[in-house]
């Protein structure tokens, strides 16, 4: 059926368009100014020293481990309450995803209590993932990480702008990698970025991101681009000007978008606190937060209610989503399960509500009601 309430709408308009058109029509679309531009933004934005732009975010985060020489047996503990491209690109570079569980269904990240206990002489990093924009306890993980001698990625995918304690999301740990797929608040289709106030380890990400190849500092020196030493195992992780000229506009429209998205939670706030059996996680959360997604969590009832209230809500017209099937019951890491009672419970009664800057009170209303009468019913 045709949804008249999808999960995620695109903020695309004539913008977006204009600047692919120009990028076209300046005859250079592969890595070049845009992408300068784009790592610009967010260099500025986010008050960090660097920033490189790469295909997606999968190829970011590869890159992260790579370069924080992340390596064979190593263990790196992480959330299974993720997409599973997180977990991934640990085992990418022949690392051992450790799992860790999650906090409560209040509050959906990593947490930052049980990762000592994890902890043991292979530990070489923490990866986290900041939920819908809300962020881990960074100070927390900071600091069992300092004590460890441990690194810190953030999977920052669902929290651009957002901010922990005054400090912008993805700038907190070592590196911070971002997504600008299609559904992302930053959306162009495919598209990432990395993050880092390291020097030497943007160094080598940018010739990582690029076959291992001096060509660019031959071009300077030496004025021509033929010349080129191949110093590293690399790969083409580059983004294109045509992709980066649609970032460049996006995040220049993301600040009004968030500010439209605090305005939808709070009208989901205030109706899904009066729904029994429904929690909403990071429910008390202030801060500043992009909103990514809008997660609820259903207490009381089992798995097949959830399942019935999806339909119901899919049969009122609204899309929903399960954000997420946790990693560690896949079929493909069966190896590296372990107990996490608490990631079990929320992947088996989450539900993610529409959330986009559009999306209007009406709606809200709708679902909200829908939902409230349909866990009413069951
Ligand atoms: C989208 C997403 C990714 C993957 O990003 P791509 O750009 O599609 O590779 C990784 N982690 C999280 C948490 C995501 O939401």
């Amino acid at each position: 059926m045709q949804y008249t309430i999808p999960l995620f709408k695109l903020n695309f308009d004539e913008e977006e368009e204009k600047a692919v058109v120009e990028t076209i029509r300046s005859k250079w679309i592969s890595t070049g100014p845009k992408c300068e531009e784009l790592e610009h933004l967010f260099v500025e934005k986010l008050k960090v020293k660097h920033a490189v732009s790469l295909t997606n975010c999968t190829s970011a985060l590869h890159l992260a481990f790579e370069v924080l020489d992340i390596q064979e047996e190593d263990e790196v503990i992480c959330p299974s309450l993720t997409f599973v491209a997180t977990v991934n690109a640990i085992r990418y570079t022949g690392a051992i995803p450790v799992f860790c569980d999650i906090k409560s269904n209040h509050h959906i990240n990593i947490d930052g209590d049980a990762i000592e206990a994890l902890i043991t002489e292979k530990t070489k990093a923490i990866i986290v993932v900041h939920m819908a924009g809300f962020p881990c306890e960074m100070d927390k993980i900071m600091a069992i990480a300092k004590k460890h001698n441990l690194k810190v990625v953030e999977d920052a995918c669902h929290g651009p702008l957002s901010e922990y304690k005054g400090k912008k999301l993805g700038t907190i740990g070592d590196i911070g990698c971002f997504s600008f797929f299609s559904n992302k608040n930053i959306s162009t289709g495919e598209g990432g970025m990395i993050v880092t106030n390291d020097s030497e380890l943007e160094k080598r990400i940018r010739l990582l991101r690029s076959h291992g190849m001096t060509v660019m500092s031959y071009q300077r020196s030496l004025g021509h681009a033929m010349a080129y030493d191949v110093v590293d195992l690399g790969y083409n992780y580059r983004m294109d000007d045509i992709r980066a000229s649609i970032a460049v506009v996006q995040v220049n429209k993301l600040e009004a978008d968030l500010q439209k998205r605090i305005t939808v939670r709070k009208w989901y706030l205030e109706r899904l606190a009066n729904i029994k059996n429904v929690v909403v996680p990071f429910a008390n959360h202030d801060g500043f937060v992009s909103n990514y997604i809008m997660p609820i969590v259903l207490e009381n009832v089992s798995t097949e209610v959830r399942d019935k209230v999806r339909i119901s809500l899919y049969d009122a017209g609204v899309q929903t989503s399960i954000h997420y099937p946790a990693i560690h019951r896949f079929s493909n890491y069966q190896q590296y399960a372990r107990p996490l009672p608490v990631t079990d419970y929320v992947t088996d009664h989450e539900i993610t509500l529409p959330m986009y800057g559009s999306l209007t009170e009406d709606e809200v209303e709708h679902i909200c009601s829908t939902l409230a009468k349909s866990l009413n019913e069951l």
